[in-house]
């Protein structure tokens, strides 16, 4: 049995104040709630630290939202592996399609976080997903074969235990529109045999795929039932302790 994995990325919302609030809130009312998963939060880089003394003792795990790959040097502005891993996060998000749009990062420079992360003894979320554009031209499937292939080039089969994959259509992330629950469990079905082709029946058995995109209390138990589904990643509904808890419990 795969268990159950619920994450909140918290983007570019909540200073020093706003995260100790909702770190505070999380903990004290996880306490009287009986769940059954997992549940990391990534806030922003500026919290980990005080994120990681408010956490110790709790049951929540913390990670960060983005690293850059190299160990140390002139990257003005830049987070390493170690630095994360010094604040007492266990995870990192790489390769959100916010990063990839945005910030222009390709497959190729995703692969090298990945093997920075793993290297360090972080375990990466490894976002993948089409755009609406893609979806509508029929090449889903191609575009999750090549970030999945091109991604995990180099990584095998052992380190691949401490990968959690987010699939998230980008096309409903921070839209409010879901994917429906078959259509997210088409695509999940999808990759996980993808993990079958390039690696074994049991990589694939026991690989947690996440679900991103607009993810919420009303329909975060019809997607997390499907049988491919094994958590979910939350951007909005992750910001207020209510709607994450509310998730969190549905799991
Ligand atoms: C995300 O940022 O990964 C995400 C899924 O955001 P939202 O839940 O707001 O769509």
């Amino acid at each position: 049995m795969r268990r159950k994995v619920i994450a909140g990325n918290w983007k570019m919302n909540n200073d020093l104040t706003g995260s100790k609030d909702l770190i505070n809130k999380l903990v004290q009312e996880l306490k009287n709630e009986k769940y059954n998963c997992e549940v990391i939060i990534c806030p922003p880089f500026t919290s980990l630290a005080e994120a990681g003394n408010l956490l110790k003792g709790s049951s929540i795990m913390l990670g960060a939202q983005n690293m850059h790959e190299e160990e140390s040097g002139a990257f003005t502005g830049e987070i390493s592996a170690s630095m994360i891993k010094s604040t007492g996060s266990r995870y990192v998000i790489l390769g959100h399609s916010e990063r990839r749009t945005i910030f222009k990062e390709s497959d190729q420079l995703i692969n090298k976080k990945l093997k920075a992360a793993l290297k360090n003894g972080l375990k990466p979320i490894f976002c993948i997903g089409e755009t609406l554009e893609e979806r509508e031209k029929n090449i889903t499937n191609n575009v999750l074969k090549r970030q999945v292939t091109v991604g995990l080039e180099g990584i095998s089969e052992t380190e691949l235990k401490d990968i959690i994959i987010a699939y998230e259509p980008v096309w409903a992330i921070g839209t409010g529109r879901t994917a429906t629950p078959a259509q997210a469990e088409d695509a999940h079905n999808f990759i996980r045999n993808l993990i079958k082709e390039k690696y074994s029946k049991n990589a694939a058995e026991n690989i947690i795929i996440q679900y991103g995109g607009s993810v919420k209390p009303d329909n975060s138990g019809e997607l997390l039932s499907q049988p491919d589904i094994d958590g979910a990643l939350v951007g909005g509904a992750c910001l207020k302790a209510d709607s994450f808890i509310a998730i969190i419990k549905s799991a």
